[in-house]
């Protein structure tokens, strides 16, 4: 499935460009790409880019600057980053429950972080095109039977047969097509005042009325509820001027822009303004296992003007990362580049600090930000695949703890969450303990 695996390091590195005059939608063909599917068939996939390519984009060029520019105010720490949603979006789950589940966990998350944080909050939701994956393992075995692993329903479907596991073209076009109906959805529900940050008691989630829940967690939702409430009946009452900044909704749209083909099929330049927009979201981002220098996401992000994300787990090396910073903020743009650090919470205290040291001596103006799920996976012995509460919550600590003895600011946080009633994560305030994993 992988088109060039294993390539070294040092020889990606040796060949990235930073010149623009070399920069078009397509000249990421010619590095090496990891994590994307081979087509069996060219012809049926130049077709689906062609169309693509004719539909209209799923974001506007003018909403990416607008968020840029509320992202240049995070980075000046002037307001907070919260960004979020689903490890992977499926079309089966794109349902109108799903959807609403996870605003409303967004809104809950960003009223606690407004009231703790006295700052706006922007909204960036993991969805509307959160449908591609990367993986260890390029295939998946079965007793005797190895096929291409599941690369999420942007490229292959999860069941196990050679005919699901095929990449297929056609799912590109299925995955533009459940991108517009989220946003069609996220956009109206805004529109029609779902997300008026007065009435926090419209966004109950179904399971804060489940019978089983502890009353002592339900009263303690009541009672946060209540109090982030008043505390805004108070600001208004006071005539505080910047409550209806601080109330005022916009959902952002970001996923990890793994596949090329679909995500340079939506790049277009756009009438008065100069450069390229990718639009299938106003934040891609480039993922830890695509991060390369001389790689084909590299190349392919370096050239668009949207905010881009890159993770950046604890192997990263600072001077690469300073010339990672150069190569995708050319222009050292401030709400340009999001360097999402996902270090595992036994490691930041280590690695975290030469890497903001080395970019802030560089004078790079980057907005940090921390993704305290993707470095702190562990699989227990029943080989469940989970993480501690704990460490999510250390790793999110250590990282203020570093920023603020590095004199940098911490602007926001990169979350895996669902409004679904799951039980992924052990520890926490219940103590969830591995047994419980199956509930
Ligand atoms: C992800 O955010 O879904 C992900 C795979 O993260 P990372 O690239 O940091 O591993």
């Amino acid at each position: 499935m992988t088109a060039i695996a294993g390539s070294s390091q040092a020889a990606l590195q040796a060949s990235h460009s930073t010149s623009a005059a070399d920069w078009t939608p397509t000249s990421w063909r010619t590095r090496p790409a990891l994590q994307m599917p081979i087509y069996p068939d060219a012809t049926v996939l130049a077709s689906a880019e062609a169309r693509l390519r004719r539909y209209p984009p799923l974001v506007f060029a003018g909403e990416a600057r607008k968020l840029k520019s509320a992202l240049a105010k995070v980075a000046n720490g002037e307001a907070f980053l919260l960004q979020g949603g689903d490890c992977a979006e499926s079309f089966a789950e794109c349902s109108p429950a799903n959807i609403t589940n996870k605003l409303k966990i967004l809104l809950q998350m960003s009223l606690v972080l407004i009231h703790g944080a006295k700052r706006p909050v922007i909204r960036v939701g993991r969805f509307a095109g959160q449908y591609a994956k990367p993986r260890s393992s390029a295939t998946e075995k079965r007793g005797d039977v190895e096929l291409p692993s599941y690369f999420g329903d942007l490229v292959n479907r999860a069941d196990f047969t050679p005919e699901a596991r095929r990449a297929d073209p056609a799912a590109l076009l299925a995955g533009y097509t459940h991108a517009a109906l989220t946003l069609n959805f996220i956009r109206s529900l805004s529109a029609a005042g779902f997300a008026d940050l007065h009435h926090p008691e419209y966004w109950d989630l179904t399971f804060i009325s489940r019978e089983d829940l502890p009353a002592s967690l339900r009263a303690e939702y009541g009672t946060m509820i209540e109090r982030l409430g008043a505390a805004l009946r108070f600001m208004e009452a006071l005539g505080e001027q910047t409550v209806d900044e601080l109330t005022r909704v916009e959902f952002f749209t970001s996923h990890e822009g793994l596949n090329l083909f679909y995500e340079s099929a939506q790049t277009r330049q756009v009438p008065r303004r100069t450069g390229w927009y990718c639009l299938t979201a106003h934040m891609p981002w480039i993922g830890e296992r695509t991060r390369d220098l001389g790689g084909a996401h590299v190349e392919f992000f370096r050239g668009i003007r949207n905010t881009v994300g890159v993770k950046v787990g604890p192997a990263m090396d600072p001077k690469e990362l300073v010339e990672l910073c150069r190569v995708l903020d050319p222009d050292n743009e401030p709400g340009k580049l999001v360097v999402i650090t996902r270090i595992g919470a036994g490691k930041v205290h280590d690695k975290l600090p030469p890497l903001v040291d080395a970019v802030k001596a560089a004078g790079r103006r980057v907005l940090w930000v921390t993704d305290p799920m993707h470095g702190n996976g562990q699989t227990l012995a029943s080989g469940t695949k989970t993480r501690s509460f704990d460490d999510i919550l250390a790793e999110i600590e250590r990282s203020f703890d570093v920023h603020d003895a590095c004199g940098t600011w911490l602007g926001g946080v990169h979350f895996e969450l669902t409004g679904e009633d799951v039980t992924e994560c052990i520890g926490g305030a219940d103590n969830i303990l591995d047994a419980q994993l199956d509930d």
